[in-house]
């Protein structure tokens, strides 16, 4: 299962009701643990021998386990807790950027295990499934607790195919039709997930926010590194199109006479508000272009900019500034749009929150038509949050709870 779908549910539930409900009860022990069986009884609205059928065989196939006890309330045998167990199961999340790829390991609830380790993007798609799949069990042979892992999640710059194993198009990296999901599952024997960044940054949102209807029914995920990718929830389900291609805000222009896109096009909102766009902006030189890289300028990051920002630097204040009027501008055009509850950022830009924010704000004051449009709630995610690499790993964590909202 690859999204969370309502008419998917209803259909489901005339045949497989057991699957449901198992999945219903996976959702609330995960969401309120530590959680007895009668409370479980209780939010499902069962009977407390159907709720302990459920129990008993979640606890058989180890998905959750029985802790400490508590108090009895009245006379009787005291209740247990059930826990989620999450603790001898492991998630592999990883990040690919034009520029760098990025590794982290969690636990199936999507708490951190690990360090996050990256290295740099490999162009050549063949080298780089090599390199990953010897990366991903390194950083699996390291884990000192003994575990199953679960499966891979892949956050990818670009498009994937309906089917989900195939990035269309990946316009940073130049990537055409290349399956990723089932050489990568052949090389670690393991299940793969991969999904467009923005995609995957909206699905890990609803995720973490299930049960705050605000926080998950009409959202926007925007998350700007070299590219920039945008997830569209709407009425709490991923917004996909037909070929699975919606949402590519990134690619719509803000002015078609604008900086050449990786895409081929010009002036997309991501030639002019991406990482390498920005940093283009302060070199004076376009960075897109491989050729015009260099040592000094592949070293340089925007975390490094927004410093130099900081202690006073002007041109790197102008371009920072450059970039978020941008920003706002396309953030415009989103709301326009979609009309969203709130707006997600995340990206290494959102460091400068506290710089940029006054400057986006009065963007969308120019380009939205009611005051309300213009008030829309952003929120920063941090980058120190890893919102792409949470995306990936909620690709694979996030089905084992994926049930209608119940409580
Ligand atoms: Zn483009």
């Amino acid at each position: 299962m690859r999204k969370i779908n309502p008419d998917n549910f209803t259909i489901a539930t005339r045949g497989t009701s057991r699957e449901i409900n198992r999945q219903i009860a996976l959702n609330l022990i995960r969401t309120h643990q530590p959680i007895s069986r009668a409370d479980l009884a209780r939010l499902m609205n069962v009977r407390r021998g159907l709720a302990s059928l459920l129990v008993g065989e979640l606890l058989s196939e180890n998905l959750i386990f029985e802790g400490a006890t508590g108090e009895a309330v009245g006379p009787g045998r005291k209740p247990t807790f059930l826990y989620i167990d999450s603790r001898e199961r492991s998630v592999v999340g990883v990040d690919i950027r034009a520029t760098r790829t990025f590794i982290m390991v969690t636990d199936l609830m999507g708490r951190q295990l690990s360090g996050v380790s990256s290295f740099p993007t490999e162009r050549d798609f063949n080298k780089l499934i090599v390199e990953l799949g010897r990366r991903i069990r390194q950083v699996l042979d390291d884990q000192t607790a003994p575990g199953v892992c679960e499966g891979v999640g892949v956050s990818v710059p670009g498009m994937v195919d309906v089917g989900g194993s195939t990035i269309v198009h990946a316009p940073t990296l130049g990537w055409r039709n290349v399956n990723l999901r089932d050489p990568l599952a052949a090389a670690l024997g393991v299940p793969v997930h991969i999904e467009n960044s923005g995609k995957a940054c909206a699905l890990a949102q609803v995720w973490a926010t299930r049960g705050d209807i605000k926080a998950s029914s009409d959202l926007v995920f925007v998350t700007v590194s070299d590219g920039v990718g945008v997830g569209i929830v709407i009425g709490g389900e991923l917004l996909r199109g037909r070929h699975n291609i919606a949402g590519e805000f990134g690619h719509v222009p803000l002015n078609v006479d604008g900086p050449r896109c990786s895409c081929g096009a010009t002036g997309c909102w991501e030639a002019y508000i991406s990482n390498l766009a920005t940093l283009s902006r302060y070199f004076g030189r376009d960075l897109t272009n491989q050729k015009l890289q260099n040592s000094e300028v592949l070293d340089f990051t925007v975390e490094d900019l927004i410093v130099r920002a900081r202690a006073g630097d002007g041109k790197a204040l102008a371009a920072v500034h450059a970039t978020a009027r941008y920003l706002g501008l396309g953030l415009a055009s989103i709301i326009t749009t979609i009309d969203p509850a709130r707006i997600y950022v995340g990206g290494e830009i959102t460091t400068a929150w506290d710089l940029i924010e006054p400057t986006i704000r009065t963007a969308l004051r120019e380009r939205t038509l009611t005051g309300f449009a213009a008030a829309t709630e952003i929120r920063v995610v941090p980058a120190e949050d890893y919102p792409r690499l949470r995306g990936a790993v909620a690709l694979v964590a996030a089905p084992a709870f994926a049930a209608p909202m119940v409580a």
